[in-house]
């Protein structure tokens, strides 16, 4: 019997939001965690796309934080990406009754942040960049931060932010908890661990790599002029689909033929504002967008469990960018369809990423997706929490959703977000927020 919130430590108040979000009961990787950290240890943690790492590093953040000074946050979260802040944000919002959380990042205007900052900001969820600014504008100071957690540190690896993510570790207090999570530990992110953490714990769960198993792989032979026909039959048989491209310039033109053939689609890549990105995303998880055409560093931050399928329209350039595309489906215990879109040209590449990652489905022709084939979740809610909770351990769920038959109704509006607190029931706490930072 895994624990329950309680046995962890969690507090009452704490348990009982969980429960007003329909959290009955913690995935794996929570129960591995969540005591250590309340206990204050630092934590080295590495857990598959989708297993809740959010809440095994923000139940203890919240449960332990000290109450912030103005524009001095008692505790900081830092991550890659602004898509990845704002669901870190609002998925901790959903629970942390008079904790005061806010998330600062780039591609918006500095105002609004000074000003949550000058309110006073007990958990500060941000991306390097601006933060980095907002420290040189004196409108923060994390000299109060001691409680610290890296999101991906992985993808901050990869994007190139650990100089800042350095920078950053060394303004925060000296004496702090020191969370990192990662979907792998090694080479960069254990230097981190070297330089940054103290006896950290390590708890793994899950494979090495994402668990891209519980998705089904396709890959098919295409000619280049065939893509979007293709590509949009895919979207329409599948659901909610994410498309690969490797340009910002591939992602617009293709969201505009997929238009021309009557597909939602819409571009979501760095050349947008973010309130565009952030109102496409919405778009996405209400349902009203049928396929996000994204290119690699925008999706990154894209942690939505209704996606039924992934297509790489263009080649991902290796086997990592495969998995990280590939991990937006499937997550959580549910199954998806992954697509790859094949040139003549592009075989050779293609198979050596099928054998780095022990994928050895055949380069087909396409196929057109039978009735039983495509994931038939999308109308569900990500996750049945009303329903016996016992059986939520993520990827331990049975597969038998590829066998319903599909759904051709185009009206998905029961869709829910991965960070679901759009849609979760405002907690009552009783108690009046310090600030208004927690209901931006
Ligand atoms: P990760 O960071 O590991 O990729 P997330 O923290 O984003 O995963 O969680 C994935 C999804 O699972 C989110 O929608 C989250 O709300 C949900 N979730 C997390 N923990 C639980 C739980 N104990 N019970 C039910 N759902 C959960
Ligand atoms: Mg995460």
């Amino acid at each position: 019997m895994p624990p329950t919130f309680a046995q962890l430590g969690v507090p009452e108040s704490i348990c009982r939001a969980l429960k007003r979000s329909g959290i009955h009961k913690p995935f794996e990787i929570q129960s591995a965690v969540i005591a250590d950290a309340m206990d204050g240890r630092d934590i080295c943690g590495r857990a598959p796309t989708g297993s809740g790492k959010t809440l095994a590093f923000g139940i203890p953040l919240i449960a332990n934080v000290g109450q912030a000074r103005p524009r001095r946050p008692r505790a900081l979260i830092l991550s890659p990406t602004r898509e990845l802040a704002d669901q870190i944000a609002s998925e901790l919002r959903s629970i942390s009754g008079p904790v005061s959380v806010a998330a600062v990042y780039g591609g918006v205007g500095y105002a609004n942040q000074r000003k949550q900052l000058q309110r006073g900001v007990d958990i500060l969820v941000a991306c390097p960049g601006r933060l980095e600014d907002l420290i040189d504008q004196r409108a923060v100071s994390l000299k109060e931060a001691d409680q610290v957690v890296i999101d991906e540190a992985d993808r901050m690896a990869d994007m190139g932010f650990l100089p800042a993510v350095r920078r950053i570790l060394d303004q925060t207090a000296a004496q702090r908890q020191t969370v990192m999570f990662s979907a792998t530990l090694d080479s960069d992110v254990a230097k981190l661990t070297r330089d940054y953490q103290d006896r950290p714990i390590t708890h793994e769960v899950g494979d090495a790599t994402p668990d891209i198993r519980s998705a089904d792989h396709r890959f098919w032979t295409v000619e280049k002029a065939e893509r979007v026909d293709i590509c949009a039959n895919v979207i329409s048989a599948a659901g909610p689909t994410i498309v690969f491209c490797r340009t910002r310039h591939g992602s617009d033109r293709l969201a505009r033929q997929l238009t021309q053939r009557g597909v939602k689609a819409a571009a979501i890549h760095g050349g947008h504002a973010q309130n565009r990105r952030t109102r496409t995303l919405k778009e996405f998880i209400d349902g009203r967008v049928e396929a996000l055409i994204a290119t690699d560093v925008a999706a990154r931050g894209i942690h939505v469990d209704c996606v039924a399928c992934v297509i790489h329209f263009d080649p991902p350039e290796d086997h990592k960018a495969y998995l990280h595309r590939s991990g937006r489906t499937a997550r959580a215990g549910q199954t998806g369809l992954v697509v790859s879109l094949v040139q003549t040209g592009q075989h050779a590449d293609t198979k050596k990423i099928q054998q780095r990652l022990d994928l050895h489905e055949p380069i087909t022709s396409p196929r057109p997706l039978e009735q039983s084939e495509a994931p038939a979740r999308r109308r569900k809610p990500s996750h049945p929490r009303t329903q016996d909770q016992g059986k939520q351990k993520p990827r331990s769920q049975p597969q038998g959703d590829r066998n319903r038959p599909v759904q051709q109704n185009k009206s998905r509006g029961g869709r829910k977000p991965n960070g679901k607190p759009r849609s979760r029931p405002q907690q009552q706490t009783g108690r009046k927020p310090r600030s208004g930072a927690s209901s931006r």
